[in-house]
């Protein structure tokens, strides 16, 4: 469809007669339908999981089209994925019979991008700015609290971060931020410190992604015109997943749809699941005193879950106080009962949770159609793993493989370098993490050494630290770094590869850093942190570890097919699955800890809506686990079955088979699953085969550990040579490769030969 129409208030295209009996509105049931048709003025679709938003919204649009009551770039479209964009892009074009070129289909931040890109100078920015990501914004801040001579270790930058976060979340700029909101920070001066970071990433042409709405939202507020042209612009605004904005994005809506009041949102308050974020579900409360007249469609019929499901999360979720409460039905009555397994340890459970996907799939059913989804990130390495072992297919979605996020990438790269000292890449990672002060002034003279001498830098680094090449502040670290390797490497025999681990982690200060970090993340990597060592234990030592993680990094090639998801329940908002498994019940992990540490009664509630979330994203078959130990750390850890369990109605439930999983083995029944387990099983090795498998694989350490010395540059006392930094001067010893040299303006230095000429 040609749309001519950029910013002006195009008049419709005028398509006629209404497509009343059109096909895209045959499936519909009357409220959706009155959901789909009511176009003019402000309408709320306030319903439970599973009953059409999402349909209705892409209907919506369609019929938008269809209709010709605006052209594509009069719609203003946000959805809370980018995934979910692509999909509802699909669907439409699918409905209208090719791609639609125009819409302002996409999430809060791709769309808030566009347009500040076109008003990028209002903001005083270029139109090039670039987006910074959280590494890049906490190296900022750093900078920043350094040039203020703020103690960053006291005060450190990722904990400013997140407190400018949460301002940009709420709308806040600098100049607005409350009095008395300053907080301890840096004795109270979080306000003036957010300051200077924005005025540096202007200087520096950038933004963070909270900079997207806040830019737009000051813009608009200082420039009505660019406001009045957007408003006269966006005729339909629609919104997914309402529940989840928080006050910038709300702001950012209300101020777009003043202009002509066409604005459809749809959620449902009992799966807002961001409160840590910002969102506030109070945005869906006050639709109705935003939008005087607001239309609101309530949809009671579950389409997508069968009756036991349905029953299991309406039941569960009546458990909470702050809600609005709704009516839910479904004409798919019964269905499977939402099973609930315990299981001995989280191996077991990994286990039972393949064999179950084996089954499925023999039965015929589609890998794409099951799902693992798990509270915590650092769960999903046991699924992995188990699915590499048994040759299943699958995607972590929403989030890195376990392997390969950042923490777990810099730990192996500790272990990479006791394991084998010439690997450059991985000492490059952790040479200065965390921040030693081995700088790039430092690193480049490493580099110059290593590859004039053809030899690592690790290698290159035991040299320069016998010389004055690098400057002390440098040297020092460098220096303490390499012996700290050296007796980690001489631990390695004696000890267990978790236990070194552990103490390299320690040791290193990389746990430290993390710790220290109070970032939303750094909990997360913590227990990643925890968990590796929990995987590492498996094995008899390191370099079987180490293989064995190249082995599972390779295994992702293939991105598309037909593959089984594990994601966080975080992700899994909006998706929906036939077989949606739900490990972890367990009081500690689910409900999270943390949530009830920090938020009380309302951290709680969040935990029940995620559970609520999860179940509902069952079309068939609901699985849950709970596990009645988990390792944690080196250590058993006994764990309770999550509160959530007990409150699911038990008609709805079969229970299985705890029975004698404890007593040392016992057989499982559980949906059409058999097996068994017992404890010496459920410890076993669980890599498709026995630790021997790993034996005599070592690689010889001494022999890569100290490369040969280079032969002496034939250099003797007395030579008058030159070094780049210290000037002229004369050698006054010699020692293979290493030189006394007595400079005539720096005095005496050791320094390398390869570093200074004959004069
Ligand atoms: P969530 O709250 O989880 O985001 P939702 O309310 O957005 O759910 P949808 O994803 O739109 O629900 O719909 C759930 C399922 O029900 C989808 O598979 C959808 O195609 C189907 N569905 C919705 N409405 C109908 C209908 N009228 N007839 C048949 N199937 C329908
Ligand atoms: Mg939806």
């Amino acid at each position: 469809m040609a749309d001519p129409f950029e910013l002006d208030d195009a008049p419709a295209p005028d398509r006629g007669v209404p497509a009343l009996d059109a096909p895209y509105l045959a499936g519909l049931n009357g409220a959706q339908r009155a959901a789909v048709e009511a176009l003019d003025g402000p309408v709320l679709v306030l319903a439970g999981a599973g009953t059409g938003k999402t349909r209705v919204l892409t209907t919506r649009l369609v019929h938008l089209l269809a209709t010709g009551r605006a052209w594509p770039s009069q719609i203003l479209a946000v959805t809370f994925t980018n995934k979910a964009a692509r999909e509802m892009r699909e669907r439409v074009a699918a409905r209208i019979g090719g791609a639609v070129e125009g819409l302002w289909l996409g999430t809060f931040h791709a769309l808030s991008a566009r347009i500040l890109r076109r008003h990028a100078e209002l903001a005083g920015l270029k139109a090039s700015f670039t987006i910074l990501d959280t590494d890049d914004q906490t190296r900022l801040l750093k900078q920043l609290l350094q040039a203020e001579n703020v103690d960053t270790s006291r005060w450190p930058a990722r904990q400013l971060l997140a407190i400018v976060q949460r301002w940009k979340d709420r709308g806040l700029a600098p100049g607005q931020v409350p009095a008395g909101e300053a907080g301890d920070f840096a004795g109270g001066r979080a306000v003036d410190l957010y300051r200077a970071y924005q005025a540096r990433l202007i200087a520096l042409n950038a933004v963070d992604f909270g900079d997207l709405m806040l830019h737009c939202l000051t813009l608009f507020m200082a420039n009505p015109g660019v406001l009045a042209d957007y408003q006269r612009q966006f005729k339909y605004i629609l919104v997914d997943e309402y529940q989840d904005t928080n006050v910038a994005q709300y702001l950012w809506l209300r101020l777009l749809a003043q202009g002509h009041r066409n604005i459809c949102c749809v959620g449902d308050d009992d799966q807002s699941i961001y409160g840590w974020r910002g969102a506030e579900v109070g945005n869906i409360l006050r639709f109705e005193k935003d939008f005087p007249g607001a239309h609101i469609v309530r949809l009671e019929q579950n389409y997508r879950s069968t009756g036991h499901i349905l029953a299991a999360a309406t039941g569960l979720i009546a458990h909470n106080s702050g809600r609005l409460g709704k009516t839910l039905w479904t004409d798919r009555a019964g269905g499977h009962p939402v099973v609930v397994r315990g299981v001995w340890d989280g191996e077991a459970e990994a286990r039972l949770v393949g064999e179950t996907v084996e089954q499925f799939k023999a039965a015929g059913e589609s890998l794409s159609e099951m799902a693992v989804l798990v509270r915590a990130g650092f769960q999903t390495r046991e699924f992995e793993e188990r699915f590499i072992t048994l040759g299943l297919a699958y995607r972590v979605v929403g989030g890195a493989r376990f392997y390969e996020r950042q923490e777990i990438r810099d730990a192996v790269a500790y272990l990479r370098v006791v394991a084998q000292p010439d690997d450059d890449l991985a000492f490059e990672r952790i040479v200065n993490l965390p921040r030693r002060g081995i700088g790039n002034v430092a690193l480049q003279i490493l580099h110059r050494l290593a590859r004039a001498e053809s030899i690592s830098l690790h290698a290159a680094g035991a040299r320069l630290i016998e010389t004055d090449e690098i400057k002390p502040a440098a040297r020092r670290p460098l220096a303490g770094l390499l012996r700290d390797f050296a007796r980690w490497r001489a631990e390695m025999a004696a000890t267990g590869p978790a236990e070194l681990t552990e103490r390299i982690l320690d040791e290193s200060g990389y746990t430290g850093m993390w710790q220290a970090d109070r970032s939303p993340e750094a909990p997360g990597r913590l227990e990643n942190l925890k968990e590796l060592t929990r995987a590492l234990d498996e094995f008899e030592n390191l370099a079987g570890f180490l293989e064995h993680v190249s082995l599972v990094m390779e295994n992702d090639a293939q991105a598309n097919g037909d593959m089984i998801s594990i994601m966080t329940l975080h992700s899994a908002k909006g998706l929906e699955f036939d077989t949606v498994f739900l490990p972890g019940w367990e009081e500690g992990l689910f409900p999270h800890q943390r949530a009830l540490d920090e938020s009380g009664l309302a951290g709680l509630e969040e935990e029940r809506r995620l559970a609520h979330v999860g179940l509902t994203r069952a079309r068939q078959r609901a699985i849950v686990s709970s596990a009645a130990n988990r390792r944690i750390h080196n250590q058993w850890q006994s764990a309770l079955p999550s509160r959530f369990i007990d409150e699911l109605p038990s008609e709805c439930l079969e229970r299985t088979a705890d029975t004698g999983l404890y007593s040392g083995g016992g057989n499982w029944r559980s949906g059409g699953a058999t097996g068994t387990a017992s404890v010496s099983d459920a410890m076993a090795f669980p890599y498709g085969g026995p630790r021997a498998g790993w034996r005599g694989r070592t690689i010889d350490i001494q022999a890569v550990a100290s490369p040969a010395r280079a032969p002496a540059g034939g250099f003797h006392v007395g030579d008058r040579v030159f070094h780049q930094k210290f000037g002229y001067g004369s050698i006054k010893a010699v020692d293979v490769d290493r030189l006394e040299i007595v400079f005539e303006k720096a005095g005496p230095k050791r320094v390398l030969d390869s570093f200074v000429e004959r004069a």
